[in-house]
């Protein structure tokens, strides 16, 4: 499995470490020295490689820094049993398969009775969902929130939620950057808020491509992705987007 042999630091070896030191030193130094390295990735005795969720992670963190082939949607998916239905909530003490995730798309669905579908839309960014659709308040034009927000820090990868057509990508006043979709379902994502944007008008994207970075700009009180599911392009033809995203198999 390539994932596993790029990955030879084994939680084994670290302990041996560990042990030579406390034999060489003190005693007391070789157990908060395992947990002071900030690796967590272990190979047990199945010789399956696991990872413990810690506060502060995300699964794209942890894929990233564990380099699972296939990003965070393949951790997910080999993991959907642990961490549940949101892929933003995960909690520390948690652990996650990383072999697993080295599993192919075909073998995941065989599995789980999936279809192929679930794979045609994805979560606008990797976070967990703030103020939701609907929610009242004076700080909308329409009274209420016609969106959803993700609580993302800027600089997060904001990615096409489903395949589609960029619409428009610039500034639109309130919501500082924003870029819309129109999607081959003749549905309209919006992303507002961006600190950079990564595609132009008339472009086309694939679900999952990332569209930019989430930001502050516009009308906001801190760094946040509003997301927006719309009939049309027009502001107000807006529709439950986390329904929305269900819908299409995606875990929100
Ligand atoms: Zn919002």
């Amino acid at each position: 499995m390539p994932a596993k042999a790029k990955h030879r630091r084994s939680k084994t070896q670290r302990i041996t470490r560990a042990a030579a030191v406390a034999s060489a030193g003190g005693a007391a130094l070789a157990l908060p020295l395992i947990g002071a390295t900030g690796a967590h990735a272990a190979t047990g005795d199945t010789g399956a490689k696991t990872y413990t969720v810690e506060a502060g992670d995300t699964l794209s963190k942890i894929a990233e820094a564990q380099h699972v082939d296939g990003g965070w949607q393949k951790l997910y998916q080999a993991n959907k049993d642990v961490v549940g239905s949101d892929a933003g909530l995960i909690k520390p003490g948690m652990k996650l398969t990383l072999d697993g995730a080295a599993e192919t798309t075909a073998a995941t669905a065989a599995r789980t009775g999936a279809t192929t579908h679930a794979a045609d839309f994805v979560k606008p960014v990797d976070g967990a969902t703030g103020t939701p659709y609907h929610s009242s308040g004076s700080m909308w034009s329409s009274g209420y929130h016609t969106g959803t927000d993700f609580v993302v820090p800027t600089g997060t990868a904001v990615k096409a939620v489903g395949a589609g057509t960029v619409v428009s990508a610039g500034w639109d006043g309130a919501y500082g950057n924003e870029v819309v979709i129109k999607h081959t379902d003749g549905r309209y994502s919006q992303y507002a808020h961006l600190s950079s944007l990564g595609v132009s008008a008339g472009q086309s994207v694939t679900a999952g491509q990332q569209i930019g970075l989430s930001g502050a700009t516009g009308n906001v009180t801190g760094p946040h992705l509003h997301f927006e599911i719309r009939t049309s392009p027009e502001y107000g033809s807006d529709i439950d987007p986390l329904a929305y995203l269900r819908g299409h198999g995606v875990g929100v």
